[in-house]
C-alpha cells in the first residue's frame, strides 16, 4: 500500500515542541555557542552520512566554521560515492501570481499592486514546449495560492498533457489535502516541494499575518500528507534570512528525519531558498545569511543525510553555484523565469523574486561538464512505477 506510515511514533509538532525547536531560539543560540572544537571533531569522526541530532548541532555551530574545509571535503566524497558526478537539471514553470496570502517577504503578496497573470492550460503548454526545447525533462510547476484558478482539476489536466514531454513533473504550490495530493499523483505528478518557511512559531505568525497560509500547524502537517499520498519526492526547506539559520537547520533536519523514518517510499530533498529582493518587499529586517553560512548548512546536512537530494536554484549567483556543485548538490535549476509567461516573453508580469544566475541552460550544462560533472536532464521515468492505479 502506497504511503503507509511505518511507525506510530510522535508527530512532527510534538517532536519540535519537545526540543524547543518551534520557537526557543535564544536557548538554542546559547547551546550552539557552547559547542566546542572537541564536539565538532567528535561529530566529524562519526560515520559520514548518518544522522544524529547531536552531530548536527555540532556541525551547524559557530565552532564548526573553523572546520568548513574538512566538512566540504567529506561532503564531496560522500556525494560522489552516493550519486556519482551527476547533477540533475530542472526548470520551474510559473502558472499564476494571483495570491490569497499576504506573506511579508514575497513579491506576489496579495496586497501588492501590479498586473497579475494566470496561464490557461494552453498557455502553460506553450511555456512548457519552450522549456522542453531547451533540453529539460524535469519540470517544476510553481504557483502562488490561487486555488480558484489553479485548482486541483487544472493541475491534474495540465499534468496529463505534459506527461509525454516530461519524465518528471513536480509542483511547488499551495498546501493541499492528502486526497488532493493523491489525485495529482494519479495524474502524473510525482514530487511536491512545500517549505515551512520558518519553524519558529512566532516568526511564522509575523510573516504570515492572515490568509490560508497563516496556520502554522496545518502547514507543518503538509509533508506527512504529501508522503502519505505516495509522492516519490518530498521537498523541504526554510526561507533563509527570516530567523537564525542554525536553529532553522536543526528543525528542518528533525522534520526530514521524521519523514524518512515514517514513509519508506518517499525520497526527501532540501532546498536552500535564500531571501532575495522582491517587488515591494521591505528587506531591512531580514537576518544575515552569508555564503559561508550556506556552505556550512549544505555540508552539515549532507554529512547527516547521505541520500537526500540537495537542490539549488537560480536565486544564487552563478559563481557561487559553480563552487557549490562539488559540495553535495544533486539538483540545479537553470535558465529560470519566475513570472507566469516568462518563457514566451510576457514581459509585463512581475517575478516572485529576482534571480541571480541568468545563464542559459546550455551555458550551465557546459559549466558543469567543464568542472567534471555530468548534467542529467532525465533520470527518472514514471514508467518505472508501472500504472499507479494497478
Ligand atoms: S510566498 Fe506564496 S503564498 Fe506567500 S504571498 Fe508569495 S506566492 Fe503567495
Amino acid at each position: 500500500m502506497l504511503g503507509a506510515a511505518r511507525h506510530t511514533d510522535a508527530d512532527i509538532r510534538t517532536i519540535l515542541a519537545g526540543k524547543g525547536l518551534d520557537g526557543d531560539t535564544a536557548l538554542w543560540q546559547e547551546r550552539l555557542r557552547a559547542v566546542t572544537d572537541g564536539d565538532v571533531e567528535r561529530a566529524l569522526a562519526e560515520p559520514a552520512g548518518s544522522y544524529s541530532f547531536q552531530k548536527l548541532v555540532a556541525l551547524v555551530s559557530p565552532a564548526a566554521e573553523n572546520y568548513l574545509e574538512q566538512m566540504a571535503r567529506l561532503a564531496h566524497e560522500l556525494t560522489v560515492q552516493r550519486f556519482g558526478r551527476t547533477i540533475r537539471l530542472y526548470a520551474p514553470l510559473y502558472l499564476s501570481n494571483y495570491c490569497t496570502n499576504p506573506c511579508r517577504y514575497c513579491g506576489f503578496n496579495r496586497e501588492n499592486k501590479f498586473k497579475r497573470t494566470r496561464l490557461t492550460i494552453d498557455q502553460a503548454l506553450a511555456e512548457a514546449r519552450i522549456v522542453a526545447s531547451e533540453g529539460f525533462r524535469e519540470l517544476l510547476l510553481v504557483s502562488s495560492e490561487d486555488r480558484e484558478f489553479i485548482s486541483v482539476d487544472y493541475l491534474a489536466g495540465l499534468a496529463r498533457r505534459l506527461r509525454d514531454k516530461f519524465s518528471s513533473i513536480s509542483i511547488e504550490i499551495y498546501q493541499m489535502s492528502r486526497d488532493e495530493y493523491g489525485r495529482l499523483f494519479e495524474a502524473g505528478i510525482e514530487g511536491v516541494t512545500l517549505y515551512q518557511e520558518t519553524y519558529d512559531r512566532q516568526a511564522y505568525g509575523y510573516y504570515h499575518p492572515s490568509g490560508p497560509k497563516s496556520d502554522y500547524d496545518r502547514r507543518l502537517s503538509a509533508a506527512d500528507s504529501i508522503a502519505a499520498a505516495g509522492m516519490r519526492e518530498v521537498g523541504l526547506g526554510a526561507l533563509l534570512g527570516l530567523t537564525d539559520w542554525r536553529v532553522e537547520t536543526l528543525a528542518l533536519a528533525e522534520h526530514a528525519h521524521h519523514i524518512i523514518k515514517r514513509y519508506w517510499q518517499s525520497h526527501v530533498s532540501f532546498s536552500f531558498p535564500r531571501l532575495r529582493p522582491a517587488y515591494q518587499v521591505e528587506d531591512s529586517h531580514f537576518n544575515a545569511f552569508s555564503d559561508r553560512n550556506l556552505v556550512q548548512m549544505i555540508t552539515a546536512l549532507r554529512l547527516c543525510f547521505a541520500d537526500v537530494g540537495l537542490v539549488l536554484s537560480t536565486r544564487e549567483r552563478a559563481r557561487l553555484r559553480d563552487n557549490l556543485l562539488a559540495l553535495g548538490v544533486t539538483r540545479l535549476s537553470a535558465g529560470s523565469r519566475t513570472s507566469p509567461g516568462g518563457y514566451v516573453g510576457l514581459t509585463e508580469t512581475t517575478g516572485q523574486f529576482e534571480i541571480d544566475d541568468k545563464r542559459t541552460p546550455a551555458q550551465v550544462a557546459a559549466m558543469m561538464k567543464k568542472r567534471g560533472f555530468e548534467p542529467v536532464w532525465k533520470d527518472w521515468d514514471r514508467a518505472f512505477l508501472g500504472n499507479p492505479n494497478d
